[in-house]
This record gives C-alpha cells, sequence and structure tokens, in this order.
C-alpha cells in the first residue's frame, strides 16, 4: 500500500472490501480488511503480511465491539503512521484474545422484517493449493477471494482421518460426524435432519445445484439418509419428498429407467415440478424446478457442459428469493473433485474457474440483496494437489498430485455478508452446520 492508497483508504475510513458487504449492517464487528491495488508498488507494510497481490483479512471475532472499534482505530492509526511495529503488536494482542482454536458462536443480528438466505458453495475436493492454482491462471483474479471473512475447517470423519464426500457433506448439511460412504445418518445408521429439512419444515424455499449426479454424495447429505452413498434408486425416491423447490443436476436415469419400472419424473411433475433439460429450458412458472442436465454423470466444463452452473444460480436466486420467509441454496462444484481424482490439471483449473463464476453470481446477488449470507468451502482435498512452480505474470502454475485419493488437510472457508464473522477461526466441518444453524436460529 502505498502513501495515496493509504490517503484514500483513510480518508474513507472504511475497508474497500467491506464496503462490498454493507459493513453498517455488519458494524465493523470483528472484521479489517485492507485491500490492495494490483497495479501499484508493494510498501513495507504489505510486504510484511502478504506476498502477492490480494486482499488481507483479519477476523477478531469474538471482542466486543467496543474492543473492536478500539482495534480498528489503532490500526489505522497504525497506517496513517506507517509504524510497523504497532500494527504487529495489534494483531499479537488480537492473537493472545483468542485461547483456544474454536470461535465462540455469537447471536446473528436479525435481518430486516426476519428475511434471511444462505448461500452454501461447496468445490468437492477445494483445498488451499486448488484455489491458488485457479487463482494464478485467472486473469482477473477469483470471486471467492473478495469474501472478507476467512476460517478453516478440519475435515475428517468419524472412522477415518481422510474423509469421503458423504460423511463430509453429511457434517456440513446435518451437523453430525459420521462413517464413510453414510449419508445423512450417524454412526449407528439413524437418519439426522438436514439444515434442508429444519428449513423446509420452517416454510423457507430449498435449492440443490451441482455438476455431478443430484444423488451424488455432497447433495445427497441434504435430502438422504442411506447407510450407502452409492444406492441412487433410493436416493432418487428420497429426492421425490424432500420438498426441494429448485434442482439442478445429472443423474436423470434414477428417476425414469429405474430397476423397479416406476418413473419418478411423472412423480416430480405431480408434485408441481417443472423439468426440464437445461436451465434455459424454463418456463417463467414461479413453482419448483427439477433440471436434469444429464442421465447420469454431466459432462466435464472442458467436455462442454457449458454455463449450466452459473446459469442456474443465477436462476434459482430469482426462484427462490421470491420466498418472504427466505432461501436457503447449496451450490456444488462437484467435479473438481474427479479431476483431481484423475490428477488432471487443466480439467481441475477449468472447473475451479467454472464454480468462480456461479461464486460470482451468488456475491452478486448477496451484494445487492443485503440479507444473504454466502459461504464458500470445499468437503476434503482431492490429489494431495500442491504447486511446485508458476509464473504469475504468465497466468500458469506447474502442478503436481500426490494420489488419487481424498488427503486429510484442513481447508478454507470463505464467507461474506450477514453473519458472516462467525466463519472466522479454525472449527471442525460440522462447525459449518452449526454457524448455519445460528443464523437461521435453528435449535439442534
Ligand atoms: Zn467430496
Amino acid at each position: 500500500m502505498n502513501s495515496s492508497s493509504i490517503s484514500a483508504f483513510v480518508a474513507k475510513k472504511r475497508p474497500t472490501a467491506l464496503e462490498e458487504f454493507q459493513i453498517p449492517k455488519l458494524r465493523l464487528r470483528g472484521v479489517v480488511v485492507i485491500r490492495r491495488s494490483r497495479s501499484r508498488p508493494r510498501s513495507s507494510i504489505d510486504d510484511a503480511f502478504v506476498n502477492e497481490p490480494g486482499v488481507i483479512g483479519i477476523g477478531v471475532q469474538p471482542l466486543p465491539t467496543s474492543v473492536c472499534l478500539i482495534v480498528y482505530d489503532l490500526v489505522i492509526n497504525c497506517i496513517m503512521r506507517r509504524s510497523l511495529n504497532i500494527f504487529l503488536a495489534v494483531l499479537l494482542l488480537m492473537a493472545g484474545c483468542r485461547k483456544d482454536d474454536t470461535v465462540r458462536l455469537e447471536p446473528v443480528p436479525k435481518a430486516e422484517g426476519g428475511k434471511m438466505n444462505v448461500i452454501l458453495m461447496i468445490g468437492d475436493g477445494m483445498g488451499m493449493p486448488q484455489i491458488t492454482a485457479a487463482r494464478t491462471v485467472s486473469e482477473n483474479g477469483l470471486n471467492m477471494l473478495t469474501c472478507p471473512v476467512t476460517g478453516i475447517q478440519s475435515t475428517h470423519s468419524a472412522d477415518e482421518y481422510v474423509t469421503d464426500s458423504g460423511a463430509a457433506g453429511t457434517a456440513i448439511a446435518c451437523g453430525e460426524k459420521t462413517n464413510h460412504y453414510t449419508v445423512g445418518v450417524d454412526v449407528d445408521g439413524q437418519p439426522l435432519t438436514s439444515i434442508v429439512e429444519s428449513l423446509e419444515e420452517q416454510g423457507l424455499s430449498t435449492g440443490l445445484i451441482t455438476t455431478t449426479q443430484i444423488m451424488d454424495a455432497t447433495p445427497a447429505a441434504f435430502f438422504a439418509h442411506q447407510n450407502d452413498r452409492f444406492a441412487y434408486e433410493p436416493i432418487a425416491m428420497e429426492l421425490i419428498g424432500s420438498g426441494i423447490d429448485y434442482l439442478m443436476g445429472g443423474g436423470r436415469k434414477y428417476l425414469d429407467q429405474r430397476t423397479d419400472g416406476l418413473n419418478l419424473i411423472d412423480s416430480l411433475i405431480t408434485r408441481g415440478y417443472q423439468v426440464a433439460g437445461q436451465p434455459g429450458e424454463l418456463g417463467s412458472s414461479t413453482g419448483k424446478a427439477a433440471i436434469f442436465i444429464a442421465d447420469d454423470a454431466p459432462p466435464a466444463y472442458l467436455g462442454g457442459r457449458g454455463e449450466v452452473l452459473t446459469q442456474a444460480v443465477e436462476q434459482a436466486i430469482q426462484m427462490l428469493r421470491t420466498n418472504p420467509k427466505g432461501f436457503f441454496l447449496m451450490v456444488e462444484g462437484g467435479q473438481i473433485d474427479w479431476a483431481c481424482e484423475n490428477n488432471d490439471q487443466d480439467y481441475l483449473l477449468a472447473e475451479m474457474l467454472d464454480f468462480d463464476r456461479a461464486v460470482g453470481k451468488a456475491l452478486e446477488y448477496a451484494h445487492q440483496d443485503g440479507n444473504t449470507l454466502v459461504i464458500i468451502t470445499g468437503d476434503h482435498e482431492t490429489g494431495g494437489y500442491t504447486l511446485v512452480g508458476g509464473d504469475e505474470q504468465a497466468h500458469t502454475v506447474n502442478g503436481q498430485f500426490l494420489t488419487y485419493q481424498h488427503t486429510g488437510t484442513m481447508i478454507p472457508v470463505l464467507a461474506g455478508g450477514p453473519g458472516a464473522t462467525a466463519f472466522s477461526g479454525v472449527y471442525e466441518n460440522t462447525g459449518i452446520y452449526d454457524r448455519m444453524a445460528a443464523f437461521f436460529g435453528l435449535e439442534k
């Protein structure tokens, strides 16, 4: 940050990145963000904290508001004086205030009229290396990295150090760690209640969007209860009665080419769904919608899937937003995982950028709406992917994979909008559910 950008920053008295998330509503609570211009030379302050252009986010939750404001003023003063030592002292003070690695949950202020929305975006297999690589190859940076709040989640399942998507999805969707290859059930096989089921019961609208089959583990964890995550026909049967308002993904054949001879597409229509093959084919009806973009697995982005993910996010928001009680939308970039399981970097980068464009649509809406919390995370890392070289100017990376499986590393969580500060800190994957449930005021 050079002297002119410091002046601009101080003059505005508001960090640029936070303005996008309506800082007056957050009352500056627990977050100080300094955005640095890409085009300007580095200064000593910047170099001390970041080696690359971008955004620095410092979460200070759960300090009281008054302390946060003092810290904020101190930071402003330090920048004005360019006093790195005092700035570091402030950071140490803030770090010292947190005795354990779990952020305490505080009540989230209710939005005006009580309407609250959550858009949860899960990059399946998306760890920090996948994000880093996509950031490097993107000419304009990543939408997800404009979020003002960052956290870290631990992904292990109840019975394995390295989780599968079923157990990880269940932890996020239902708030309980469970066993490998199960969805929506506890370690004893008993059904759990997902956040989608709880919100449906309360009359909110819900939606699930994925680039894999809608019966695949991550989306299934939000509506199904099966000891075998690959039981796609029983999972499809559960989908029919889920009441979810907007669905998009592959897997149509598990509804209309079933071993039991039933045609569940007809069941969907009977229940008031419009059924289509692409988001663009949907009529203007405001009822429920189910869009099956493939009989089984949808194509990869490089295989011609097109912009369906971004289109579906836009369309789902337009439909779900009409509910005066609010909505919950889960969006999965599901083939990030498949790309890494194939150790295919080109496949991975195309899926990451496709997912990030969809993230951009969600953030754009959240910015306009002001009552929408957006959370972006992964369910685990896949491939043991890491970066052994790259070129920021040429936007190229040299990545290598260690395994064809998932790995046990912790995963970043990015959040913006009302309630986002609760996602700062380090917590288990079940903590994602806990924070979303607190946002909606659900009893566990
Ligand atoms: Zn996964």
